[in-house]
């Protein structure tokens, strides 16, 4: 079995050695791990218990008002796609608002009526939702539950450098694998609510098209820059598959889960790698503790650059309210802070 499909088997809490490592503070948005795994742990058994029974299938949602399909996605870049896919067809709720951080994320006590209320629940995948990994694969039981990675050829993935066998799952950062998750969505749609599948298809044409012109402003901003200019310094490894399509060299202080704190030597070593390079401007995350970004900044003179959205969405009123805005709001940051004079 794969990973994309074996996903209820608990992750591993980040890069080798992580476990010496203070845990990140709990902050808005971000919950205190192990803080939730009796909560996650009854939500589990009041949604589906241990066997599948009759009653438990009964849980399965119902349809909204009108037959729309009732969606949870798990993130708000996957609730972006299939609420653009699904249209007038779905109602979709994000589980993880702006700002929230999904390695660490456990369910709260307002999750359950949502989760309840599901007829398809989409999640990354990829050991994303780190700690979440118990709760679908229970909830698979009782109602379609779709890891929105897996039809993404082990090829195109790239390897989680300090754990054999596993995926970087910020797979959202290279604008052509995130075109195979919205093809996977559509699918996912059409099997649910196969009475809707002309217009499933026509929204996702229609989507994939304008993915294909932002994958392509990418590579026209990503060429303003000289090769050399092209070094990405962030909080955490979530810009890797960004960095392979348009050509940056990508370095994260923290590992690529945000579940750890940066050690001195990955201080030290962006330090070295910044002075060596001449580079201007280096990011904090907006769902990352940004303590360790700052000290490198003072300890190389590296100028703090704007934050960049790596695992949330924005706020809806922001630039970076859905998925088209938060790309485009990211390489227009990066770019516009690596290339400015001194
Ligand atoms: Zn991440």
């Amino acid at each position: 079995m794969d990973e994309t499909a074996a996903n209820h088997v608990p992750a591993r809490r980040g890069p080798a050695g992580a476990g010496n490592r203070h845990k990140l503070p709990p902050r808005a948005g971000r919950f205190a791990p192990g803080a939730g795994l009796c909560l996650a742990g009854c939500l589990v058994a009041v949604l589906v218990g241990c066997q599948p029974t009759v009653e438990q299938n009964a849980l399965a949602g119902k349809p909204a008002a009108g037959g729309r399909v009732r969606v949870l996605a798990t993130t708000g870049m996957i609730a972006d796609v299939a609420r653009i896919v699904g249209g007038e067809d779905v109602e979709v709720v994000a589980l993880m608002g702006p700002g929230v951080d999904p390695h660490l994320y456990q369910p709260v006590a307002r999750d359950q009526a949502r989760l309840s209320a599901a007829q398809l629940v989409l999640y990354n995948g990829l050991h994303l939702e780190g700690k979440m990994g118990d709760l679908f694969e229970s909830l698979a039981k009782s109602r379609r539950v779709v890891a929105v990675s897996r039809d993404i050829s082990q090829d195109r993935l790239l390897k989680w450098a300090d754990s054999a066998g596993m995926h970087d799952p910020h797979i959202w950062f290279d604008v052509k694998l995130w075109q195979e998750v919205v093809r996977t969505i559509t699918g996912a749609l059409a099997e649910l609510d196969p009475t809707h599948v002309v217009a499933y298809e026509k929204r996702a044409r229609d989507y994939l098209a304008e993915l294909d012109r932002l994958d392509a402003y990418c590579h026209k901003r990503a060429g303003e820059l000289e090769p050399a200019q092209r070094v990405l310094i962030t909080s955490h490894d979530a810009f890797h598959y960004f960095g392979r399509a348009y050509g940056f060299e990508v370095v994260g202080i923290q590992g690529i889960s945000t579940d750890s704190e940066a050690g001195l030597k990955a201080v030290t070593d962006a330090v070295d790698l910044i002075q060596a390079r001449r580079v201007r401007a280096i990011f904090p995350e907006s769902s990352v503790s940004r303590a360790a970004i700052e000290r490198v900044a003072l300890d190389s003179g590296a100028v703090l650059g704007p934050e960049l959205y790596s695992d949330a969405l924005g706020s809806p009123d922001s630039s970076a309210g859905n998925y088209v805005g938060m790309i485009k709001t990211n390489i227009d940051q990066i770019v516009d802070a690596l290339r400015r004079q001194p």
